[in-house]
């Protein structure tokens, strides 16, 4: 199916064109006939699937339909939340992208850098505003924007907002705006908390799916290395070494773990830099910048500060510490085999990592298939894996207590415990429901759509 085909405006299309996409990926193609129809929308999509498009897209049409000055007042037509400050810069940078040849004014917010610049820039108002729940009210206080001209207000990754301990910024920011208004959320999964987020926030929504929940990216080839954890940081040095390994995203538990791993790694001549809640934001984006220009060879991150990066065809993510929550599994793997790259993701797992393992397994219901490196052999064996998936009883996966709010989340050193190791508004919008249950959905999966 055609862009075309789906209503957008020429100058729309020539951006599309611009970034010589095929076709649409399938939340584009679900979503933007919804959102140009002005129906409120709740859209189950990963980072990866195109969802910044399927959202910015339709709305910029909409914008265009009915230009109004932004005028006076500090307004806002629409409005972008986002859990993290990498992901509103790069859904900013996307509202860029395809705004190039429409005459929109938008603007990203985020803590952790000046405000003045930001206010300064909100001065006469804008069209887009993506935000950090944090900065904005902070922004907001300052009376330096204001919504009652808000048109429509996207929530990104919603999932993680909660996660991330923002239901009470998000609340007071659903308080400020007007109640008639067009309302989208995105969600990697639609959890009983985000439904009980969802009745207050949108009217009869129409639901879009494209990723079945926690589903692994197919694209992505999975490997697990069994080593001994003490090993784990010269057995990661053998594999970039050997492998000639560039661009290697590699995630750590804790953030005092991802500035060590850094430190070995560029002591044993890789270039290395770390991204994590603890780090400026001046650093995190200079880190990230020199990764995507490949002056840094490996980036070490926590699962916080990587959710949302998007960096196109990354071919290596490596799972140094095995994450604390399963579905946090889904979400690494997830920035590789992108836009219909192969990707390959090799988890470092050491025999105290067995109860992560068996959570992660059970949940992307295969057996992660295992090497052992020949010199690196662990002397605690890491026991089998279990493959009657689904006959044993989940144990509930472990929030570590620590998805507080400004990025306290990433887990303190020393507050790793170890999992069980055998782990025996009110309508149904279903009428809606789009999920066609293909299972065929990532822009990775679909492998069709690079130009
Ligand atoms: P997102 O899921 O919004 O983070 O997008 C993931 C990546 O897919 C970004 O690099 C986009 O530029 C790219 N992308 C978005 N839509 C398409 C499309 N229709 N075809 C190919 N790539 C796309």
């Amino acid at each position: 199916m055609p862009f075309s085909s789906l209503g957008l405006s020429k100058p729309l299309l020539d951006a599309i064109a611009d970034q010589a996409y095929n076709e649409p990926s399938p939340i584009q193609a679900k979503a933007i006939p919804e959102v140009l129809q002005g129906r409120d929308v709740m859209a189950a999509a990963q980072t990866g699937t195109g969802k910044t498009a399927a959202f910015t897209l339709p709305i910029l049409q909409r914008l265009q339909q009915s230009p109004k000055p932004v005028g006076k007042g500090n307004q806002a037509r629409v409005l972008v939340l986002t859990p993290t400050r990498e992901l509103a810069a790069q859904v900013a940078d996307s509202v860029t992208t395809y705004s190039r040849h429409l005459n929109v004014k938008s603007a990203v917010v985020f803590g952790g850098v000046k405000i003045n610049p930001q206010m300064q820039r909100l001065r006469g108002g804008v069209d887009v505003l993506v935000a950090t729940p944090g900065r904005l009210l902070d922004l907001h206080q300052q009376n330096a924007i204001k919504f009652d001209r808000l048109e429509v207000l996207v929530l990104d990754e919603a999932d993680r907002m909660l996660d991330m301990g923002f239901i009470h910024d998000i609340r007071r920011i659903i308080k400020l705006l007007p109640k008639k208004r067009q309302t989208l959320m995105f969600s990697a999964t639609f959890s009983n908390d985000i439904r009980k987020l969802a009745k207050t926030l949108v009217y009869e929504p129409v639901e879009v799916s494209v990723s079945p929940p926690n589903s692994t990216v197919d694209a992505v080839a999975q490997k697990l290395i069994a080593v001994e954890k003490a090993q784990k940081s010269e057995v990661l040095t053998h594999l970039i070494k050997q492998n000639d390994w560039f661009q290697v995203l590699v995630f750590t538990r804790t953030k005092h773990g991802a500035n060590r791993l850094t430190r070995q790694l560029t002591s044993r001549g890789i270039e290395a830099a770390a991204i994590h809640g603890n780090k400026s934001q001046g650093a995190r984006t200079r880190a990230l910048a020199q990764f995507k220009q490949g002056k840094v060879r490996v980036l070490v991150a926590t699962d916080i500060a990587a959710r949302g990066i998007d960096i196109d065809q990354l071919p290596h993510v490596v799972n140094f510490d095995l994450p604390q929550v399963a579905e946090d599994y889904v979400h690494r793997i997830g920035r590789t085999g992108r836009a219909g790259a192969s990707g390959e993701a090799v988890s470092l797992v050491s025999h105290d990592e067995f109860g992560q393992l068996a959570d992660i397994e059970r949940l992307i219901k295969q057996v992660i298939p295992r090497e052992e490196l020949e010199g690196f052999e662990p002397l605690n064996r890491l026991p089998q894996s279990r493959s009657d998936f689904g006959t044993h009883r989940k144990s509930k996966p472990k929030h570590s207590g620590s998805r507080g709010a400004n990025n306290k989340s990433e887990t303190m050193p020393g507050s790793h415990k170890r999992q069980s190791k055998n782990p025996k508004r009110r309508r149904k919008p279903s009428s809606h429901n789009k999920n066609d249950g293909s299972g065929s959905n990532s822009i990775g999966r679909s492998r069709q759509r690079v130009g």
